[in-house]
C-alpha cells in the first residue's frame, strides 16, 4: 500500500507573527518558514506504518512556491520515499488544495492519505474533510491513534473529541487528519539529509492536473490581537478577593 502525506509550509511555530503594514496578511519575507507542526505528525505516521511492513512507499505532497521543495526535503530526510510539489505562486485555500489533492490521488492512487488536523498559518481546519467529500471516502479526524488491519481492509482510529475518545472502523481507502497527541515526529539524522538530496521530487503545476484555481475567497484584511493589560502586584488574598468581587464581579 501506498501512503500520500500532505506537508504544508508555513511560519515556525516559535516565530512571533507580525501583520503587515497593508494588514493584507502576516509577514513571511525574512522569516523562518517550517513544516506545519500537524503535517510533521502526518508524516511520522505514514513512517511508521511503512516500518511496520503495513506499506511499501511513503509520497510527500506540498503546494505552493517553489521554496516548498525544502518543506518536501525536510520530509524526504525524514524518511519519505518521494515528493510532489505542486507549484503555484498565489495563496492557496482548503478548496483548492483539496482538488488538488484529488487529481494526485487519482495519478497515485494511494490507500491512505494522512494530513495535519489544521495548518497553524491559516488554521483553517478544513482540507481534510473536504479532500474526503471529493474522493468520498471515509474520514478520521483528529487522530490520537491508527491502527490498520489490512486483513479487513480497515482503520481503526481513535478521535480526540470534547470529552473523550471517540474510535472509528474506516474502509480503506480512507483520508485520516492528525492530532498533536498520536506521535512525537522524528528528527532527521544527517546520513538521511543527505541521502534526501537524491530523491525524486516531481513537479506539477494545476494546469498539469487540469485543476481550475478559483479565487471565491478573499482575506479581508488580518490584525493583531488587542494587546494585554499590564497584571498588578497584590499584596495579600483579601485584596484579590475584594478585587474579583467589587472589580471583576466574577464571584
Ligand atoms: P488547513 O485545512 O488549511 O488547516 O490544512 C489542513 C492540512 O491540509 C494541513 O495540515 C496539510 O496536511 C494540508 N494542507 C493544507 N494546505 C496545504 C498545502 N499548501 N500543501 C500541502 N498540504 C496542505
Amino acid at each position: 500500500m501506498k501512503i500520500m502525506v500532505a506537508i504544508k509550509r508555513v511560519v515556525d511555530y516559535a516565530v512571533k507573527i507580525r501583520v503587515k503594514p497593508d494588514k493584507s496578511g502576516v509577514e513571511t519575507q525574512n522569516v523562518k518558514m517550517s513544516m506545519n507542526p500537524f503535517c510533521e505528525i502526518a508524516l511520522e505516521e505514514a513512517l511508521r506504518i511503512k516500518e511496520s511492513g503495513i506499506a511499501s512507499e511513503v509520497v510527500a505532497v506540498s503546494m505552493g512556491p517553489s521554496h516548498c521543495i525544502d518543506t518536501i526535503r525536510t520530509g524526504l530526510a525524514m524518511g519519505a520515499d518521494r515528493g510532489i510539489h505542486v507549484e503555484y505562486l498565489n495563496a492557496l485555500y482548503p478548496l483548492s488544495v483539496a482538488k488538488l489533492l484529488k487529481a494526485l490521488v487519482d495519478v497515485e492512487k494511494p490507500g491512505l492519505l494522512i494530513l495535519g488536523k489544521q495548518a497553524i498559518d491559516d488554521d483553517c481546519n478544513q482540507t481534510g474533510q473536504m479532500i474526503a467529500g471529493l474522493l468520498k471516502w471515509p474520514q478520521g479526524t483528529f487522530a490520537s491513534k491508527v491502527v490498520l488491519d489490512m486483513e479487513k481492509q480497515s482503520a481503526i482510529v481513535d478521535r480526540e473529541v470534547d470529552g473523550g475518545i471517540e474510535t472509528l472502523c474506516l474502509d480503506l481507502p480512507a483520508v485520516i487528519t492528525t492530532d498533536l497527541r498520536l506521535n512525537q515526529p522524528r528528527y532527521a539524522t544527517l546520513p538521511n539529509i543527505m541521502k534526501a538530496k537524491s530523491k525524486a521530487i516531481k513537479k506539477y503545476t494545476p494546469q498539469d492536473l487540469n485543476v481550475d484555481i478559483r479565487r471565491d475567497l478573499e482575506v479581508v484584511h488580518v490584525t493583531e490581537p488587542p494587546k494585554r493589560k499590564a497584571g498588578v502586584m497584590l499584596s495579600s488574598v483579601n485584596e484579590l478577593i475584594d478585587k474579583l468581587k467589587n472589580e471583576a464581579r466574577i464571584i
